[in-house]
């Protein structure tokens, strides 16, 4: 399919659908736009895990846009409808109820789901995942009657989790089979001592990971790789990651490979259908990135080669996590750093550390210091050089270090 686009369907009203639709239209497209989406009026994911769990923000204010922005940009919002099928060939996205619509183009937004460890009793009713608000909805409705709680997995999801039901009066334990979770992103200091900060509210860390669960009319038996004996609790969360939603995506006969491959534009295999956000992978290098700014990039990018113009400029890959009260943010690639330096007392918030390759920022994280984050995505997104004393000294002027010193 070749040409410029009249028709476009967006599959999935998460943020990279929701980016997708709105950087049409900013781009000046003036087609038939329609997003759909199996759920409600399309909200934000991040507080599923933070506010909206301890109860501190409903549904409406998590909307990732109001109502009424749909009908100023023209959109065509289909909610409570799941796409069944795709049919590039004949145009059209086929819906459960059997509706067909018109689509000369296609852009899978599709996201994914909470993975489940293929062990015995992952699926109980005393089991929960968090990936949607009925997810959310389901284990707000089960903390009354559970104080013992055990969360699989200590990366973002599981963190934030422990964090927010240790803040609701929940006895948690958090069990992961590493010993400093999330060491990759924010370097091995800041991971232990993010780690160390689940200890200091009362969270129960036990470096190992999840073998079986029993139920019982006592509650639900954890037996912990390691441990001889089971550990009993109330309610169990799954923080283990999550897997594409690639089904639309395989059954129209796309190159899929544990996400949608797409290059550089958004472009799956076949040129009449993009897919942006968590359910893509990238084709050069297999790549995926399961954070908010990323999907909401690859929505503008996906608009930019649908109004047939070059990708615009990727920014500096950007995630924050919030637990126990505070702001984590994680700039570029630590893990590409040779060495580190931290700016203000490590520990002592508001501090970031840098990571270096040369004299040349390629990652930072910060805890509760959003200049320090937002001058390293300049600094990396740069490529500007910098003193390493200088860097590690509050006194300097962060901004002086963006005019290269
Ligand atoms: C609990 C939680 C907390 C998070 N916190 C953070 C954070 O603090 N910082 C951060 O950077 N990232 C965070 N993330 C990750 C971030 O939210 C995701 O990367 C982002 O939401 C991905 O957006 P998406 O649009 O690709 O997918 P999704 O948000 O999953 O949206 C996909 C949408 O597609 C719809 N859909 C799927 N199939 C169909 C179909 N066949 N028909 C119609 N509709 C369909 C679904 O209903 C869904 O609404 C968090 C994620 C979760 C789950």
């Amino acid at each position: 399919m070749s040409g410029v686009a009249h028709k476009v369907v967006v599959v999935g009203g998460g943020i990279a659908g929701v980016s997708t639709v709105a950087a049409l239209r900013a781009g000046g497209y003036d087609g038939s736009l329609t997003l759909v989406d199996a759920g409600g009026l399309p909200h934000d994911r991040p507080p599923l895990s933070k506010d909206y769990l301890a109860g501190r923000r409903g549904l409406e204010q998590i909307a990732l846009q109001p109502p009424e922005w749909y009908d100023t940009q023209s959109v065509r919002l289909v909610t409570r409808a799941r796409v069944t099928a795709l049919r590039p060939a004949s145009g059209q996205v086929e819906l459960a109820d059997g509706t067909e619509l018109p689509a000369d183009r296609v852009v899978l937004a599709t996201g994914g789901s909470a993975a489940r460890p293929p062990i015995p009793g992952a699926r109980g009713s005393a089991v929960h995942v968090l990936r949607t608000v009925d997810d959310a909805d389901r284990l707000r409705e089960a903390l009354p009657s559970a104080r013992r709680v055990l969360v699989v997995g200590a990366g973002l999801i599981g963190a934030e989790v422990a964090s927010t039901l240790a803040g609701l009066g929940c006895d948690v334990v958090l069990a992961d089979p590493v010993a400093r979770p999330l060491s990759a992103a924010v370097g091995p200091d800041l991971a232990a001592w993010l780690h160390d900060q689940h200890r200091a509210r009362g969270i129960h860390t036990v470096a190992a990971g999840l073998a079986t669960l029993t139920h019982t009319s006592s509650g639900v038996e954890a037996a912990l790789v390691g441990e001889g004996r089971a550990r009993v609790v109330d309610l169990v969360v799954l923080g283990v990651g999550m897997v594409s939603d690639t089904g639309l995506a395989e059954a129209a006969g796309l190159d899929v490979d544990r996400g949608v491959l797409v290059d550089a534009g958004q472009r799956t295999s076949n040129p009449a259908v993009l897919a942006v956000g968590d359910a893509t992978r990238a084709r050069a290098d297999g790549t995926r990135v399961e954070h908010w700014d990323a999907a909401r990039s690859d929505g503008e990018c996906a608009a930019a080669t649908l109004l047939g113009r070059p990708a615009p400029a990727r920014p500096t890959p950007w995630f924050w996590s919030d637990r126990h009260g505070r702001h984590v943010e994680v700039v570029g690639r630590m893990a590409d750093a040779d060495h580190t330096v931290a700016r203000g007392c490590f520990g002592d918030e508001p501090f970031a550390v840098f990571g270096l390759r040369g004299n040349l920022v390629v990652g930072a994280a910060s805890v509760d210091d959003g200049l320090a984050a937002r001058t390293a995505r300049r600094l990396v997104a740069g490529a500007i050089p910098v003193d390493a004393a200088q860097l590690a000294d509050p006194s300097t002027n962060l901004r002086r270090l963006l005019r290269g010193g």
